[in-house]
């Protein structure tokens, strides 16, 4: 190989060229190139196209560089590939190449400019959300109780902003699992950042959430269902997307954080006290591609479901590891929308001919896409807030 032109893509070589000379194994598992129906998006298209870009062998420039950002980050390709390799992290690594080099797509670019003024709503959106709570759950008066507490709790931007009454019933489960008052964190993960290739804005925004978290932990205390300060979670997640980004990029960037708990564990931790209530005829699960392929977590939801359905819910014709994507995720809605808005069609068209019913997600992302195309969808986090017994 000649000099990489892209130099993030050089420790990647190895999969890239096993891609470039792939006879397209994974081809069908794409969201983006089973809709857009073209080849220069199936993963090897853009696999090969950041590999030309990083040999020297076209041009550096938005045109060339617009497939690295046609990637919903839904790790399918992974999936199917004999080698495992893993596209969305290469393709995430040729943004941040092409970023610096000027050569990423205008909405991504508009994803970066408009950053700070996005983070500073958000930080407001958070106190009115955590206040809408306590009100609810303490009556008026209540204290902002949790400055300096010893628990934190990342929801994530997008139940914050688009559904918040999903943002309140994870700090009232959360707080009912752990009986402690929570604190919410009021800092971005950066993950849009990530997906948008500004790779210093995502490390500074991850420095920032950092410390929020770092100087908000307090003092051990065993709480509610703990054995000791050591088990006792300080920091917990609820959005999938924001858990891997914390957990799997956040260390590429060198940012070190406590160990976050994911709130799908804490709810499968505390399955007895989840009451059966929800009494729908039929309510189907969609594995989020961050939760599932990105966490390995496929039982958890399920179990949690089954527990408060009475039975088991109903599937897809692919689920689990091979379970499609929604189109929502690696910022395909802002770089591609028409082609995330005819995934999520996709998947609600499979929905509604399997017999339709609740769809359940457990990803703000994939919620939203279903409730902007009408369905009846919930999160699991409100199915678990409806269905928790204080302990
Ligand atoms: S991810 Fe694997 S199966 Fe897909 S093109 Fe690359 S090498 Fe082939
Ligand atoms: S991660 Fe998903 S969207 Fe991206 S190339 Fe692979 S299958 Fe396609």
């Amino acid at each position: 190989m000649r000099e990489f032109r892209l130099p993030l893509l050089e420790p990647s070589q190895a999969q890239l060229e096993k891609c470039v000379y792939c006879p397209k194994l994974c081809r069908a598992a794409c969201p983006v190139s089973e809709v857009e129906a073209n080849e220069s998006v199936t993963p090897w298209g853009k696999m090969s196209m950041a590999y030309f870009a990083a040999r020297g062998d076209v041009p550096i420039d938005a045109h060339h560089g617009e497939p690295a950002w046609a990637c919903s980050n839904c790790y399918a390709c992974t999936a199917r590939c004999n080698h495992r390799n893993n596209v969305s992290s290469v393709l995430t690594d040729a943004r941040a190449d092409l970023f610096t080099r000027g050569a990423a797509p205008e909405a991504a670019q508009a994803v970066s400019r408009q950053f700070q003024a996005r983070a500073e709503s958000l930080r407001q959106l958070v106190e009115s959300v955590e206040s809408e709570h306590r009100r609810a759950h303490h009556g008026h008066g209540a204290r902002a109780s949790t400055e300096g507490g010893a628990l934190s709790v990342l929801v994530g931007c997008g139940y914050t902003r688009h559904a918040p009454e999903v943002a309140r019933d994870a700090l009232g489960a959360i707080e009912t699992l752990l009986g402690a008052p929570a604190r919410a964190v009021r800092a971005c993960c950066g993950q849009p950042l990530l997906y948008a290739g500004d790779r210093r804005g995502f490390a500074d925004a991850a420095r920032v959430l950092a410390a929020e978290v770092n100087a908000s932990a307090g003092p051990a205390e065993p709480l509610r269902g703990s054995r000791s300060p050591k088990d006792t979670p300080r920091f917990v997640v609820v959005d999938p997307g924001c858990a891997r980004t914390l957990l799997v990029d956040y260390a590429r960037v060198g940012v070190d954080l406590p160990a976050p708990t994911l709130f799908v564990d804490l709810a499968h931790g505390a399955l007895e006290r989840l009451d059966q209530s929800v009494s729908t005829l039929r309510a189907r699960y969609h594995d989020p591609c961050q939760l599932g392929r990105g966490l390995n977590r496929y039982d958890e939801p399920r179990a949690i479901l089954k527990q408060i359905l009475g039975r088991q819910p109903e599937e897809f014709g692919y689920t689990r590891e091979h379970a499609e994507c929604s189109g929502a995720g690696g910022l395909l809605p802002v770089t591609r929308p028409a082609t995330s808005a005819a995934i999520a069609d996709r998947r609600l068209e499979e929905h509604r001919t399997l017999g339709g019913g609740l769809l359940v997600t457990h990803c703000a992302q994939s919620l939203r896409r279903f409730r902007q195309s009408g369905e009846q969808a919930e999160d699991l986090v409100s199915l678990v807030a409806a269905a928790i017994r204080p302990g």
